[in-house]
């Protein structure tokens, strides 16, 4: 298995994202990178949320790739990726997605790995496209848990939950194997992205969709909270949200979803 872009492996940097959207502004990027950093000590969650890894129990890593669509025609970009880590895990494990599936793994829209209902890989997506008819450079920052759920549960300090590989298979992967294996399951998902856009994989996200038909409440956005029952996702990867006498759809942005309590 070779990746068709460039590796790049450092010992440390403050978040593999920033490092790759300054090459990118600087109009630096030509073929995709992927950067992985044995320590990430700024790594980044969305709106200003912090990303915690400690460096023998994380593996953190961006992917800049290009894209023809605009950034316009990219919605539901972060949910395709979930499926791509999905499939790079089982590659990596050795296991296939059904027995994932049964171990508890699954998507929360729109851009996390949950296990049992515990966090087990954040992803974050920037970039944009410099000027009309260039290419869309997205940086895709992608955080695994390899082992260790509870340290990293003690240093979140809010009550969330953490899980990790090590939960799915006593002996997890190799750090470099597990990297190549997802980096290969992105790129062949991202270039089948940029060709069908999200709508081929929408059943598919479907089936790993952590809370379909649970009430849920969605805030953030500086917007009022919205209370529904989720009903998985559109073909824009917009998340489904039936009211008593409507269903509306949700577009990613900064929102966060919630179970109601
Ligand atoms: P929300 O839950 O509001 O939708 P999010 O899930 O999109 O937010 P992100 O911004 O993607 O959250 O990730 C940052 C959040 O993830 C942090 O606020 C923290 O609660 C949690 N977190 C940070 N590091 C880890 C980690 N290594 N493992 C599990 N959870 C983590």
């Amino acid at each position: 298995m070779t990746a068709n872009c460039i590796l790049e492996r450092i010992t440390e940097t403050k978040s593999t994202n920033d490092d790759l959207l300054v090459r990118w502004r600087a109009g630096q990027l030509i073929d995709p990178i992927a950067r992985i950093a044995h320590k990430q000590t700024a790594g980044k969650g969305r709106a200003g949320r912090s990303w915690l890894a400690n460096p023998e129990d994380s593996l953190c890593f961006s992917l800049a790739f290009p894209f023809k669509r605009t950034p316009a025609e990219l919605s539901g970009l972060s949910l395709l990726v979930g499926l791509a880590v999905i499939s790079g895990i089982a590659q990596a494990c050795d296991l296939n997605e059904s027995k994932l599936h049964e171990l508890g793994l699954r998507l929360k829209w729109p851009n996390d790995l949950l296990l049992n209902g515990c966090k087990l890989a954040g992803i974050l997506i920037e970039g944009g496209q410099a000027k009309a008819g260039d290419a869309t450079w997205m940086i895709i920052g992608i955080g695994i848990n390899l082992r260790n759920a509870e340290a990293i549960e003690a240093n979140l300090g809010n009550g969330l939950k953490a899980s990790s590989i090590q939960q799915i298979t006593n002996s997890p992967p190799d750090v470099e194997y597990l990297w190549l294996k997802l980096i290969a399951s992105l790129e062949h998902h991202l270039a089948e992205f940029d060709q069908h856009g999200f709508k081929p994989c929408m059943g598919s996200w479907m089936k790993w969709d952590a809370y379909r038909d649970h009430a849920v409440c969605i805030s953030g956005a500086g917007k009022d909270a919205v209370n529904g029952i989720a009903k998985g996702v559109d073909e824009f990867g917009a998340l489904l949200l039936q009211q008593e006498n409507k269903t509306i759809a949700i577009h990613a942005g900064d929102v966060s979803l919630r179970i109601q309590s």
